[in-house]
């Protein structure tokens, strides 16, 4: 795999993934398990987020503290991504979140953008495009492509679970992008489902089986 994968070998993860993998999990543990794992993976893909310094005053004296300095933008993948962004939002309130909904041309098997919230010009430091679902790697491509086209500079993606087509595809589109995962899986079957995988990550988080 390309160095910039990034696959989480850490045990709150991977216990976690069990879970949420589970046929038995029902949706609202299965939303909470998309919360934790996204909140675990965000933490890994800021870790290099610049710091600005100052000060507080603590009961007891002047204190030297560090604050983020860069602005983040979360772009969720409609509509899979959105319990993710919402995690990741949590953990650092002053995001903006740009929603983006792609879907599959079924003659031209090309993403299609049916809905963009994304700012004329998205003054961003870094963008992290959000899908759980790294599949054959298109609607990350199409959401890059889209990013880079409108200015941004500097992207990563987090996903939960991707399949060897979708690194590949993502990486060949997009070398400088980094990618967090939880798991990367065997393969993807006839329909272009991830396998073993978790099933369809929208409907299970939002119980349209
Ligand atoms: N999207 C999903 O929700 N699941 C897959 O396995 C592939 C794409």
């Amino acid at each position: 795999m390309p160095p910039v994968v990034h696959v989480s070998r850490h045990p709150l993860i991977l216990h976690n993934l069990a879970t949420l993998r589970d046929v038995r999990t029902d949706p609202p543990e299965f939303r909470r398990m998309v919360r934790d794992l996204a909140q675990l993976l965000f933490y890994e893909a800021t870790a290099d987020l610049r710091l600005s310094p100052g000060t507080v005053r603590t009961p007891l004296a002047e204190c030297p503290v560090q604050r983020v300095a860069e602005r983040v933008g979360l772009v969720p993948i409609l509509r899979a991504g959105l319990g993710m962004a919402e995690a990741m939002l949590e953990m650092l309130p002053s995001a903006q979140v740009w929603h983006l909904g792609l879907y599959r041309d079924h003659e031209t098997a090309r993403p299609v953008t049916y809905y963009s919230k994304l700012p004329d010009r998205p003054h961003m430091d870094l963008a992290v495009v959000v899908d759980p679902m790294l599949a054959t790697g298109g609607s990350a491509v199409a959401a890059l492509d889209i990013l880079k086209k409108s200015g941004v500079c500097r992207a990563a993606f987090v996903g939960l679970i991707a399949a060897p087509e979708g690194v590949r595809a993502l990486h060949e589109a997009h070398a400088d992008v980094p990618v967090y995962l939880a798991a990367l899986d065997s393969h993807l079957d006839e329909h272009k489902y991830i396998v073993p995988g978790l099933g369809d990550a929208g409907d299970r988080q939002f119980a349209t089986m």
